[in-house]
């Protein structure tokens, strides 16, 4: 019998998958400048700057030693070690050891197995777990979490906080169903951060409702952890004793070392809850990917010992800080766009509500943040992400990258301005 591919059929799981918003777009600038098309892209959620050469050197000799075979699922245990050495002197997470830690394939691979081994799709009749997302948030907490059997319960912030929920707004979203709450600080897309003050208040709620929400527990993405500028401190949710054995702090290479290329994240939980759970990543991962690209553990290593890193990462966030003063000296002076000023992280994201319904010079009409971000894409030649996907009241925004140079930054703004001053 013949057999047509009309009649053939995705799972209903990936057919109502939303796609990346920050991948999508990237990938169209990039596709538009192959194409010959002078785009400025402001997309990309990714250091313009190349991977320092230490990292580079350990992982080539890595692999002309030989380091080219399966390794166990979740790391080698020397690399395991270094990691939970990091997180204990340097974000004071206390009694982690490398029975701590799982290496996976970037912080979004890690944060889809941790996410799997907390949520439960509903038994018939039952209520679906929940996360709370304090948002705007990143866009893939979402779908990951959706794709789980767990519910989001978004919890907005607006500018006005520099878009951090306070303490009674958590309290207030706390259920029996609720099952994670995620934290990023700094922020993406906001660049803003919460403060130590901050989120020891956050957590002295997730302490004290424990009988509501016993199975409560926090995941906090700290990717940007280096990449700090302003007057608050970076500080970890999980050196609070009062919940560290219920925070999984989740970190990777890709931002501090710009090594997003690389693909390697990793998540930490102390206890022996923390060991259990890192033990069902391996299982999980082990039925996945197994370990990561085995002559990257040196890099891992390299990249969280060597003094000359960490001097290059400390240039990278100067330029992180001036290119953050840059963009909002140029923002200001556009009309109708503002935003908070970014203190981590490197993206503005600027409420632009005020351009919907103008008309482009070329007659393209403004309605929302997607119709603005295509009409500059199109006429402007400028790639900026449209808030929606980031949820609450992101809708009203843009976000925009400003890792990339000063020249790039000044030019993209060059034509932001002029676009805006042509709309009517
Ligand atoms: N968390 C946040 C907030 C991010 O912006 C990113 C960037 N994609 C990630 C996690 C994951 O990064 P990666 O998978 O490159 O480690
Ligand atoms: N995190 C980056 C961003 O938000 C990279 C793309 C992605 O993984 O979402 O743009």
């Amino acid at each position: 019998m013949q057999t047509t591919s009309s009649s053939l059929t995705l799972s209903d799981r990936v057919s109502n998958l939303k796609p990346s918003i920050t991948v999508a777009l990237n990938n169209r600038a990039k596709a538009l400048k192959a194409s010959g098309v002078d785009v400025l892209g402001f997309a990309a959620g990714e250091p313009d700057f190349d991977t320092p050469q230490p990292i580079k050197d350990a992982a080539i000799k890595a692999m002309l030693d030989g380091q080219t075979k399966y390794v166990p699922t979740l790391g080698d245990m020397n690399t395991r070690e270094c990691i939970a050495n990091k997180l204990v002197t340097e974000n004071n997470i206390l009694g982690l050891t490398g029975e701590h830690i799982a290496i996976g394939t970037g912080g979004k691979h890690v944060l889809y197995s941790s996410i799997q081994c907390l949520f439960d799709f509903p038994a018939e009749g039952q209520e679906p777990m929940e996360m709370l997302l304090p948002t705007p948030a990143w866009v893939s907490y979402r779908p990951i979490c959706e794709l789980s059997g767990g519910v989001v319960r978004e919890i907005n912030a607006g500018p006005d906080s520099d878009f951090r929920i306070t303490p009674e707004q958590l309290r207030a979203a706390i259920t029996p169903q609720s099952r994670l709450l995620i934290i990023n600080s700094p922020s993406n897309p906001c660049g803003t951060m919460y403060s130590e003050a901050d989120l020891r208040a956050l957590a002295q709620v997730v302490h004290e409702t424990r009988d509501i929400a016993p199975n409560l527990m926090v995941l906090t993405d700290e990717i940007y952890e280096k990449i700090v500028y302003g007057d608050t401190p970076h500080f970890s949710i999980g050196s609070i004793p009062e919940i560290a054995d219920r925070v999984i702090t989740l970190n990777g290479m890709s931002k501090a070392y710009a090594m997003t290329g690389w693909r390697i994240g990793y998540v930490a939980i102390p206890g022996e809850f923390g060991k259990k759970f890192i033990k069902a990543i391996g299982t999980l991962q082990g039925q996945m990917t197994t370990n990561i690209t085995s002559f990257n553990y040196a890099a891992i290593r390299e990249a969280l010992t060597n003094p000359e890193v960490a001097q290059t990462v400390e240039m990278m966030r100067n330029a992180f800080a001036s290119r953050a003063k840059l963009i909002m000296n140029r923002l200001a002076e556009i009309p109708n766009v503002s935003c908070p000023t970014p203190t981590g992280a490197f993206y503005v994201f600027p409420d632009v509500s005020k351009l919907f319904g103008k008309t482009t010079a070329k007659g393209t009409k403004i309605t929302d943040a997607p119709s603005l971000s295509e009409a500059m894409l199109d006429e402007a030649h400028i790639a900026f992400v449209p808030g929606n996907d980031f949820g609450g009241i992101s809708g009203n925004h843009v976000r925009i990258s400003f890792a990339c140079s000063d020249e790039q930054i000044n030019a993209g703004m060059d034509r932001f301005k002029a676009f805006v001053d042509g709309l009517v």
